[in-house]
């Protein structure tokens, strides 16, 4: 797993850090200015709705006021007055107030006596609410179609049908007997331009709107160009008034919405309207959202400036820590003459540096040591080493010296001193493998015995050292004369044998007579001047493989003996007869 580096995790957090804090202040300004906001908001809707409200009632009270008046006149309740004069007055009133439709004067009957502009003049208005109720009291009646009128008066601008609310009372005449019904009708587009003063087209832009309701909840003044019949309200219409409340509409949308209630003014008792205002939650709390995005865009350009901080911070906290590893590895590398550098920006640092320092000094120390003792311990495998070396070249020349000497001895055990041939012993010896040679190969083998004539006599004449000489030079002789393969031995005093590996009896015998004739030709000069000679007798036998040497070498001793009888300096073959 990668380590992380003090950088990227400085950076990381720094970075977090601020966007966290970007964030959590975002979101808790964010509440408290939606708090706020919907508190304002709410308080600015209902104070519109409750203008509305007023205006309404001040309004209706007006009327009721006006028509209460007109029946208080004495020219009205004087039954005497003329239709046309009375007519009159009605024509100024409605001139005062534009959106009255209708007012006018029915008998007890409810036939109208006179009204404004003559309308519906001799018409039955008996079975109209206004009359029935007018008769026994004042009477506000809550708005309806036109009904009568709907034909004779012009139809509204906008193409909505006519609709008119009511407000009647009995009339009495001087006497105090009931004349009739004073009634008028008012257009409802009077509701429409107060609603219109309320909530101004800036008020609109902002999504603000109005209806008002009548005591069934059912919709009687909608924004206009909004058929009344599309609008769907909440069904948890807040039932008590209410200050900017946020409401879900059946169309979906979030709302703050505001309801008042009317409650009428003085002799108007109020028709129990409700008045709802209601702003989108998205135009409302616009500026508390560009609030908070402005918190989270300043949190982020606070968080890149904070992760550069932290970066930075890093930097300048690893750069002494990485200054000090670099040295210690260029140290662990080798590099002589170098020193961990001083780092003393933070004691920290500082601290580092110095039991580093310590450390490699320390370290040094030990090394230069180590190499001291490494220096005197090679030193003393050197001198070891040359002592060891001559001690074995010693050892050496002394086994050499000691292999040389056996093999002197053992030269000098299996050779005679005289003559230098093979003594006896060593005759012995290596005639047995040589028989054993023969026998494995089956080849033949011959044994000549040989023996100087006379030789007492040599001595005797000349002294033993010339008979020593004659022994030495026939030795030579012999020795000269033979094969590589052959063996020659003096087997004592001046007696000699000889065998002749894969030499039958008939090439023996030719050896013999050569060697007879070379032995005869030498000359041993004595010291009183002149030569010495002499000769030698030879005894032949084969060594046929059933015989031992012993035996072998006695039938050459009695074939030699042979020899000598016969007169000497001759050469004999072993007879078995003889
Ligand atoms: P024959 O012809 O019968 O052999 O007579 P011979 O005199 O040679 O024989 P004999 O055996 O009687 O004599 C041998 C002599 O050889 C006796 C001895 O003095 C002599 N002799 C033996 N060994 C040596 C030696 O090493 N040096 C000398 N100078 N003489 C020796
Ligand atoms: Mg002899
Ligand atoms: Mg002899």
């Amino acid at each position: 797993m990668p380590r992380k580096n003090l950088r990227s995790v400085l950076m990381v957090a720094f970075a977090a850090v601020s966007a966290i804090m970007a964030l959590s202040l975002s979101l808790v300004l964010g509440h408290l200015a939606t708090e706020r906001q919907r508190e304002d908001i709410g308080e600015a809707i209902s104070e519109l709705a409750g203008q509305l409200r007023d205006q309404l009632d001040r309004g209706m009270n007006q009327r009721v006021r006006d028509i209460q008046i007109i029946a208080a006149l004495r020219q009205v309740r004087d039954p005497s007055t003329s239709k046309n004069d009375n007519r009159a007055v009605l024509d100024k009133l409605a001139q005062t107030f534009p959106n009255y439709a209708f007012i006018g004067m029915a008998s007890p009957d409810g036939i109208v006596q006179y009204a404004t502009h003559g309308l519906l003049e001799g018409k039955s208005v008996a079975e109209r609410p206004w009359f029935q109720a007018g008769k026994r009291d004042l009477f506000t009646g809550d708005i309806h179609e036109a009904k009568l009128l709907a034909k004779l008066l012009s139809p509204q601008a906008n193409g909505e049908p006519l609709r008119f609310v009511d407000v009647a009372t009995p009339v009495f005449d001087l006497n105090g007997q009931f004349l009739g019904v004073l009634g008028a009708h008012l257009s409802w587009a009077w509701a429409r331009g107060l609603e219109q003063n309320v909530f101004t087209p800036a008020r609109r832009n902002q999504g603000i709107e109005t209806f008002v309701l009548n005591r069934s909840g059912e919709i009687i003044l909608a924004p206009p160009g909004v058929d009344p019949a599309t609008v769907k309200l909440p069904r948890n219409l807040p039932t008590a008034e209410a200050a900017g409340e946020p409401v879900t509409w059946p169309d979906g949308n979030d709302y703050l919405t505001s309801l008042v209630l009317t409650h009428g003014e003085q002799n108007f008792a109020g028709l129990g309207w409700k008045i709802v205002v209601r702003q989108p939650t998205r135009i409302a709390f616009a500026p508390v959202r560009s609030l908070q995005l402005t918190i989270l865009v300043v949190g982020a350009i606070g968080a890149l400036v904070f992760a550069l901080l932290g970066a930075w911070l890093a930097e300048a906290i690893a750069r002494p820590m990485l200054r000090l590893a670099e040295a210690a590895e260029r140290l662990q590398q080798g590099e002589s003459g170098l020193e961990i550098p001083l780092e003393n920006q933070y004691s920290e640092s500082a601290r580092l540096s110095a039991s580093l320092r310590h450390l490699v000094a320390g370290l040094n120390d030990e090394r230069s040591k180590l190499a001291t003792l490494n220096q005197a311990l090679e030193e003393q495998v050197h001198a070891r080493t040359d002592m060891l070396d001559r001690a074995n070249m010693h050892l050496l020349s002394t086994l050499e010296e000691r292999a040389s000497m056996v093999k002197q001895l053992e030269e000098l055990a299996s050779t005679d001193s005289l003559t230098g041939l093979l003594n006896r012993r060593a005759f012995w010896l290596r005639a047995d493998m040589e028989y054993k040679r023969a026998a494995r190969s089956g080849t033949p083998l011959s044994l000549v015995m040989f023996d100087i004539d006379h030789f007492k006599r040599i001595n005797d004449a000349y002294g033993h050292d010339v008979g020593d000489e004659a022994l030495r030079q026939l030795a030579n002789v012999v020795s000269a004369s033979l094969r590589e393969i052959d063996l020659v031995a003096r087997m004592g005093g001046e007696e000699f044998a000889l065998l002749l590996p894969e030499t039958a009896v008939e090439g023996a015998q030719l050896v013999a007579e050569r060697l007879r004739e070379q032995v005869a030709q030498i000359r041993v000069p004595v010291a009183t001047g002149g030569v010495v000679s002499f000769t030698a007798s030879f005894g032949i036998s084969a060594w046929p493989q059933e015989l031992g040497l012993d035996h072998a070498l006695i039938r050459a001793d009695q074939a030699l003996y042979n020899a000598k009888n016969g007169g000497r300096d001759q050469v004999r073959i072993y007879e078995a007869q003889s």
